[in-house]
């Protein structure tokens, strides 16, 4: 079998055939070149407006880097032709296997790109000895691709997420779908303002936006305001990920200042390594740490008076009635606000302040799945940290349309990857 018969079957030109290959220079062996001529009597198209049109002159051979081949650079060599477009003027004419001035092919760009998803960028570019910066130009191009080609019809439930993406309080805002059948990230913006995220909805236009059934999101203000106006119509449900979270936030607070105060009025420090016994649900700790627990649990703590008002608005989730929930969430606030810890205050006045989109939760539950953006926000912290390099805002939009965005790819006669 002949390399010339395989690349007829891995990737067939109609109006080109593979003349020969060979190795570029025969003593060292370590790239292959394939000549590429085109078929006779066929006619160039012109690369201004897709016609065929007649042919100019022929411009100087050029190499184009296709799939490597066990271990083995493998370059296209081609001698472009111009055509003389009755339309366009003199241009230079389109071929298949690349698109403008690019030296990567298009199956070598779409292969670098689908190693780009289980691999560094900086790792893929060392396993099949490319640079970073063609690595990260390939999925720049499988992102921009997907994003023109992808679909946004028919999306019902979004839910509307924010992550810090460096040191300093700067911020991404997420969008997702999340409809039962379908999950993806749809949206990054940069900041969290309310300017962000109207940038979303003029990107989704009026009519889908008409169309969203369920949007889920935090408390954070900006947000509530933009939602309030572009989609009032839609149930808007403040997830329970976010408001754990914001709990979370509390109690670690709590606990901080109590374990300074201790500390200083030189009590032993039974809040050392308390942090996750703390945060975590008891299901969820080691053994040591559920030791920990029931031995904090023997004082009066601050922490712990915390910690026991967190555990049991768990309960709140379990409700089906958002009737009965209501009474729940009532009572807990009360509660909470007789309680002097003033982190755990400030939590129940911002629920009493929204009770109604906390209650909304008990309309949606069933129709989305409402862990999903849980599940997201940490896909989206594992890219992000897994990535060194990518300092840049750009860098980091990519990279998450490439590995969240469940983009879209060509139609390919063979998939190299
Ligand atoms: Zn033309």
């Amino acid at each position: 079998m002949q390399l010339k018969s395989i690349l007829n079957c891995v990737e067939p030109y109609k109006s080109f055939v593979y003349k020969k290959a060979q190795w570029a220079d025969p003593r060292t062996k370590t790239t292959i070149e394939i000549l590429i001529e085109p078929r006779a009597n066929g006619r160039p198209i012109c690369s201004g407006c897709g016609q065929r049109a007649p042919g100019y002159d022929r411009l100087a051979e050029r190499r184009f880097e296709f799939v490597p081949l066990w271990q083995i650079a493998v370059f296209f060599v081609y001698a472009m032709r111009r055509v003389e477009c009755p339309r366009c003027g003199v241009k230079v004419e389109e071929v298949p296997w690349c698109d403008g001035k690019n030296q990567l092919t298009g199956s070598y760009r779409w292969f670098l790109a689908g190693w780009a998803k289980r691999l560094s960028w900086k790792g893929v570019a060392e396993a099949f000895g490319t640079t970073w910066q063609n690595v990260f130009r390939s999925v720049q191009h499988a992102v921009s691709w997907g994003l023109a080609y992808r679909s946004l019809e028919n999306i019902e439930a979004i839910g509307i997420d924010e992550v810090q993406w460096q040191k300093g309080h700067k911020y991404l805002t997420l969008v997702y779908q999340i409809d039962a059948g379908r999950k993806r990230l749809l949206w990054i913006g940069r900041d969290r303002t309310a300017k962000t995220l109207l940038r979303f909805f003029r990107m989704l236009g009026k009519e889908r936006s008409s169309k969203l059934k369920f949007i889920c999101s935090d408390m954070w203000k900006p947000y509530l305001k933009v939602i309030a106006k572009k989609a009032a119509h839609a149930v808007h449900v403040l997830d329970r990920f976010h408001i754990m979270q914001k709990m979370s936030k509390a109690i670690d607070e709590v606990r901080a200042g109590e374990a300074r105060q201790m500390k200083a009025d030189g009590y032993e420090e039974v809040l050392k390594h308390s942090r996750w016994c703390l945060l975590k649900r008891p299901e969820n700790l080691t053994d040591k740490q559920t030791v920990k627990l029931s031995e904090l649990l023997k004082y009066n703590l601050r922490s712990v008076r915390a910690y026991l008002l967190k555990e049991d608005f768990q309960r709140l989730w379990e409700y089906v009635r958002p009737g009965w929930a209501g009474k729940f969430l009532d009572e807990w606030c009360t509660r909470t606000m007789r309680s002097r810890l003033e982190p755990m205050k400030k939590i129940a006045r911002s629920l009493r302040a929204h009770r109604e989109l906390i209650l909304n939760w008990f309309q949606a539950k069933g129709a989305v799945s409402t862990g999903i953006v849980e599940g997201l926000n940490n896909k989206v912290k594992l890219t992000t940290r897994k990535s060194y390099g990518f300092r840049t805002y750009e860098a980091i939009e990519i990279t998450l349309y490439h590995n969240l965005g469940a983009l879209p790819e060509p139609e390919f006669t063979h998939r190299f990857w």
